[in-house]
């Protein structure tokens, strides 16, 4: 069995994220993509989960998959919000059951219309708590560098995330461009005393527009200057080699600064991460 807080404990960690295909023909895609990234030797992997269960099915099937085929661990993500206690048992017990070992433990988006919450969960650490009863799995949990854009303030998204961090085994970043963001919140961290490691999740921006759009829903700056650049470039190549440059200059500065690792955020896509995978210095 292989844990993600054991292969922390080894040394720095190389991950990629998916998110489950849709169709048949997403589904060979992404096996085709899969292929091509295991070159990279990642030390895990991890698949997204529809906020409220709208990818439930899609996301166990993607995981198993994974974990049938592949020599390194697959690690669903799994959000609360919406669901109901028994239903997020069942869950659990059906993944441990199939021998999955690592839970990225979120609360995921109340419901966009505003209607009240139909489930039982608010929290990420309530699911965090969840897993610690009715499981064994190590336990990731999201970390906000440039903080939760529905927290109270800054001081109390920091002291929360800490008491989350305690209780789980490691972090795994949102995406964000400025390092100083991510050592900030490490610094801040500590000196709560919470010494959990957290990965950093790096986007690189083979697609500024929707990168542009997700960032304004988490909350991230984007790097204008880097925006520029890609607005500059004259070819999709060019575009792609100026989003891999920019990638693998964060990751060094983030791994010669201490970060237990790096979480690439792949959209699915091949190349970039494949080109980003030869040209850092991990391990
Ligand atoms: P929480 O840790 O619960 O925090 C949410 C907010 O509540 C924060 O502002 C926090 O400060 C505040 N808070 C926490 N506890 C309390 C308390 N007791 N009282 C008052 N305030 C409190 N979403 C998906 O739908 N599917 C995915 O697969 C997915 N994967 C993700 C992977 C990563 C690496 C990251 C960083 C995010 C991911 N998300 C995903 C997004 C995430 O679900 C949302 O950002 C969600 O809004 C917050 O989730 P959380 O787990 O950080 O929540």
């Amino acid at each position: 069995m292989t844990t993600i807080r054991d292969l922390l404990d080894r040394g720095r960690t190389l991950s990629f994220e998916f998110f489950p295909p849709k169709t048949h023909e997403a589904q060979a895609k992404l096996r085709a993509t899969v292929d091509l990234l295991e070159k990279a030797d990642p030390d895990f992997v991890s698949v997204t989960y529809g906020a409220g269960g709208t990818t439930r099915e899609s996301t166990r099937e993607t995981v198993l998959d994974l974990l049938e085929h592949r020599s390194f661990p697959a690690m669903p993500h799994l959000t609360c919000v919406g669901h109901s206690y028994a239903e997020i048992q069942d869950l659990i017990d059906d993944y441990q059951a199939h021998g999955v070992h690592n839970m990225l433990a979120l609360a995921g988006d109340p419901p966009e219309d505003g209607s009240p919450n139909p489930g039982d969960f608010r929290y990420a650490l309530e699911l965090v708590e969840a897993l610690r009863e009715h499981s064994d799995m190590s336990i990731g949990v999201a970390a906000f560098p440039e903080v939760h854009p529905r927290s109270e303030s800054r001081a109390s998204d920091r002291s929360r995330l800490a008491e989350k961090l305690n209780a789980a085994d490691f972090g795994i970043t949102q995406f964000f461009f400025d390092p100083s963001d991510y050592f900030c919140m490490i610094d801040e961290l500590d000196s709560l005393g919470c010494n959990t490691p957290v990965i950093p999740g790096v986007i690189p921006v083979i697609n500024p527009k929707s990168v542009r759009r997700f960032a304004g829903m988490n909350g991230s700056a984007v790097d204008e200057a880097l925006w520029a650049r890609l607005d500059a470039a004259d070819d999709p190549d060019e575009r792609l080699e100026v989003a891999v440059d920019a990638a693998v200059s964060q990751i060094q500065t983030l791994l010669d600064g201490g970060a237990p690792g790096v979480h690439i955020y792949t959209l699915n896509q091949v190349d970039a991460t494949v080109r980003i995978s030869e040209r850092i210095d991990i391990r």
